[in-house]
Formats: structure tokens, C-alpha cells, sequence
């Protein structure tokens, strides 16, 4: 399996050598040149397997660099009860008639982002081949991708997290999971600035070609590959649960921001697992159910992203994006660069001349968006049928969900977080917090530990330079 890049302009390379990777050197984002296909006889003997041991299938396909096995026992080491409260992993549970709930925020830091980034962990350390060898991890989060990637390195001592986080602009659980922990390869950063100040001094260290080398810093943000890979896997471990047998349909609603998690169904679509509809669901930020909608993919700028209840859907542009237009396009990596480039310089794009855009429906999407009142009352009336509280985010694609479900196809509601993390907006929508676990009461009572500055990328960058392995 080689992997290329959207924009063409990179040399082919194995998935090991796109491992710790962000963007392509040519500015584009990394994809398997083609992706595995599945066939019946193969689903046929997958339907049924545990989690783990279907994630060593898959994840063995998408990366064939590996000792044969290495891959099986990896995914045996992560997917387990006691990292995410059960041997399935991702639990698939009825919601209400038509409705499915798959649960993927069981695992440390109860957001989705676990399931991917808890394997990244592992694969990571599999990069650590001499005693002498080391990884930097250097990376921005606006919350939840912080907490995930430090639980998921806590602990390997070769390899260093810098972590940068918008110092006072996180949510008290956040803050707390990610600042208690005392493990001493775990660097937090408060800067004082916004999420996007963090993100353009990363960016702009991480652009320096030679310091990247010199201090092997690797990518953790939601376009790094092995991710999206590791994320296919419950989109399977769903099918099977939702169907009796194999060629039956079924949709899924993916509450979505920078496309990473939508992604991958659409990869494990691609493959060849029978899935009807992939449910785009937005809040207020909408450029991506715009997009489904009129074929035109409108960017925002910082000022014009609101700051919503569903804060990790809140972004202007979906860095994700950009795979599944190459896709669109019939992978014609000249026309991505085009479009990339009109990106650039009007802001925005417009599929609806080409040939190879007829409509969302025409590819097997659908969208839909949600706002602040719309999820406030989905938590409510989830709350009142079943008894279940669900997280904002989650909310947003419960509330789209209801709206685009087809009878007699399942729709699978994707959550992407617990409502423990969002007490304020669950407590507005049924008049109390959710309770906190003894795990979640613990974490908050913990001494904080972080080291603020302020968003100059010279005095970051002198810290990391100072602090790395
Ligand atoms: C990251 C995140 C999302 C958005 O997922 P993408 O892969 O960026 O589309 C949605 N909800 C929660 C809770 C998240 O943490």
C-alpha cells in the first residue's frame, strides 16, 4: 500500500513514512493510492469478530509495512475493557425507532477521539526502533484533541508532548484533563490567545523544515492518516451490529467539523461496506452542510466562526476536506490544486459547473445543521423518551438524524463525546448537570500543571527547543 498526495507533487511512499506526518511537502494531504477493497467472502468472515481483532484486519490493509502479527498485537494491546469500559468498544444501542446511538466516547477522555488517537499512541511507540531514538510531538487544541493525544502518549518517555491550548478559553474539564496530568513527558502550554494563535505558531514551527528534522516532530491533528485509518474500523464494527446479514443498508449521521470522522465512512463506503448515506450534521458553522447543499464550499474567516455550544464543530474550513474532493474529482490532482488555489485567493469554490458533481445525494450524502436552541431541545427530548443524556455535539447529529431518516434503513447516530464534559449546556436543556463519575470528580480535584506564554512563536519555539528529548 503507497500513499500519494492530493496535490500530486509528492513521491509515492509507504504508510509508515506518512506515519507522523501533516501535510504532504506540497501542501497537500496524504491517501492510500487506492483504497483496499472488500469483498463478500471478507466480510463475511469479519462479521462477528471482536473489535480489536477487526482493527488488526483493517489497519493490516491500510499498512502492509509492518511484521506480520505486529499490527494484531497492537490493536489487542489498545481495544480493550479497561481503556474503553467494554470489550466491544464501540457499542451500538437503539436510540428511538428508526435511530441507532454508536458509543464511541467511552475511552479516557470521553471524546471519539480516543478510539483513533489511543492507537496512534501504540503506533508511535513502534517508531521508537533504537534505545536512542525519540519522538516530539508538537501540536494545538482548542480541548478535546489535547487531552486525547496527552492520554494517549502519557507515559511513553521518548516521546515528548507540546501541547498549546488557548489559556482561560477551555471548558473547566478540558483544562482539567489535560493540566492534571503529572507525567513528565507531557508539556502543557497555555497561550494567551486563541485557539487560532496556537495553531499559527505550530504551524509556523512546524514549517521550518530543518527543526522538524532535527527534533523529529511528529503531527497529531486530525489529518494525520493513521487516524482517519483507525477510524473505519467502527464504522464495520457498526454495520455488523446493525444488520442481520451482510448487503443490507444502513446511513450514518456524523456530527462533523474539520470531516475527519465522515471521512472515514466514506473510505469504508469506498471499500466496499454497504452504507446508504453519510449524514453530514453542522451547527452553526455550516460550511460543510452549505457545501452538500449547493456544491459550493464557502470558507469563513476567523471572525465569522461563531463560538457555539458544540465548540469542537466550531471551525471556518474542514482540514479533512480536501481527501474527499480529491475523491470527488476522480483524483485529478491538477484540478485539486486548481480549486485549492481559487481557495486561496476568492475564498471559496464551486462545484456545481463540473461533471463529476451532480448533488449530495448523488454520492451517497446528505446534511443538515443545527443550532444552540435546536440541540439544547433534542438533549431534552432524548432525556424525556429514554432516560439517556447526550452531549451537544452528539445532539447536533441526533437533531439532523431525525430529519433525513429513511424508513426501513437504519440511521447510526455517531456520538463524539459524553455529556459529562459539557455540564453547563445539559444542564440548561433538562435542569441539572450530568453526574461525575468518581474517574471525572478526581481528575477536577487534581493539582494543575502548565506553563503560560504568551502567542510569539520565537519564545515557544526556544521552549520546546529546551525541553525536547
Ligand atoms: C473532534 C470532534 C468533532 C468533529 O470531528 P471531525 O472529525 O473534526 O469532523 C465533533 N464532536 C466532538 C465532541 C469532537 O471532539
Amino acid at each position: 500500500m503507497r500513499y500519494v498526495s492530493t496535490r500530486g507533487q509528492t513521491p509515492p511512499a509507504p504508510f509508515r513514512a506518512v506515519l507522523l506526518e501533516g501535510l504532504a511537502p506540497d501542501g497537500g494531504l496524504m491517501v492510500p493510492e487506492c483504497y483496499p477493497r472488500i469483498g463478500a467472502d471478507t466480510l463475511r468472515a469479519w462479521r462477528g469478530l471482536p473489535y480489536a481483532q477487526l482493527a488488526g484486519e483493517l489497519m493490516a490493509l491500510f499498512a502492509d509495512d509492518y511484521a506480520p502479527g505486529e499490527l494484531a498485537r497492537l490493536t489487542a494491546a489498545v481495544y480493550t475493557a479497561a481503556s474503553f469500559g467494554t470489550t466491544e468498544v464501540a457499542p451500538l444501542v437503539d436510540l428511538e425507532p428508526g435511530l441507532k446511538l454508536l458509543q464511541l466516547a467511552n475511552g479516557p477522555t470521553l471524546s471519539f477521539k480516543d478510539i483513533a488517537m489511543q492507537l496512534l499512541g501504540g503506533l508511535f511507540q513502534l517508531e521508537l526502533t533504537s534505545p536512542a531514538a525519540a519522538l516530539n510531538i508538537l501540536a494545538a487544541t482548542s480541548g478535546d484533541t489535547g487531552s486525547s493525544a496527552e492520554y494517549a502518549m502519557r507515559g511513553r518517555g521518548a516521546i515528548r508532548v507540546f501541547m498549546l491550548s488557548p489559556h482561560g478559553r477551555m471548558s473547566a474539564i478540558q483544562r482539567a484533563q489535560m493540566y492534571s496530568l503529572a507525567d513528565p513527558n507531557i508539556f502543557n502550554i497555555a497561550v494567551e490567545g486563541t485557539f487560532d494563535d496556537c495553531q499559527d505558531v505550530v504551524k509556523a514551527i512546524a514549517s521550518d523544515v530543518q527543526f522538524k528534522q532535527r527534533h523529529r516532530l511528529g503531527a497529531v491533528n486530525s489529518i494525520n492518516w493513521a487516524r482517519v485509518a483507525a477510524q473505519t474500523v467502527y464504522y464495520f464494527s457498526a454495520y455488523f451490529a446493525a444488520t442481520a446479514r451482510n448487503g443490507d443498508p444502513v446511513s450514518f449521521c456524523v456530527p462533523s467539523g474539520n470531516f475527519g470522522n465522515v471521512l472515514a465512512g466514506w473510505v469504508a463506503r469506498c471499500m466496499g461496506l454497504p452504507i446508504d448515506r453519510l449524514v453530514v450534521a453542522t451547527n452553526e458553522n455550516d460550511v460543510l452542510d452549505e457545501f452538500f447543499r449547493t456544491g459550493r464550499y464557502r470558507v469563513r474567516s476567523r471572525s465569522q466562526t461563531l463560538a457555539t455550544s458544540s465548540p469542537s464543530m466550531d471551525i471556518s474550513k474542514a482540514s479533512n476536506f480536501e481527501r474527499f474532493v480529491f475523491d470527488l474529482v476522480e483524483r485529478d490532482s491538477n484540478r485539486v490544486r486548481d480549486l485549492w488555489s481559487q481557495l486561496q485567493s476568492r475564498g471559496e469554490f464551486d462545484l456545481t459547473q463540473t461533471a463529476q458533481w451532480s448533488g449530495a445525494a448523488a454520492c451517497g450524502f446528505a446534511s443538515g445543521r443545527s443550532t444552540h436552541a435546536d440541540r439544547v431541545a433534542t438533549i431534552r427530548s432524548v432525556h424525556q423518551a429514554s432516560g439517556r443524556i447526550v452531549d451537544p455535539h452528539t445532539a447536533d447529529g441526533i437533531k439532523v438524524a431525525r430529519e433525513r431518516c429513511e424508513s426501513g434503513i437504519p440511521m447510526i447516530c455517531v456520538e463524539t463525546a459524553q455529556a459529562a464534559k459539557f455540564p453547563e449546556t445539559i444542564a440548561e436543556a433538562i435542569g441539572r448537570p450530568p453526574l461525575l463519575s468518581p474517574e471525572l470528580a478526581g481528575v477536577l480535584a487534581r493539582p494543575q500543571r502548565f506553563q503560560t506564554m504568551p502567542p510569539e512563536v520565537a519564545a515557544i519555539r526556544s521552549y520546546i527547543e529546551a525541553h525536547t528529548v
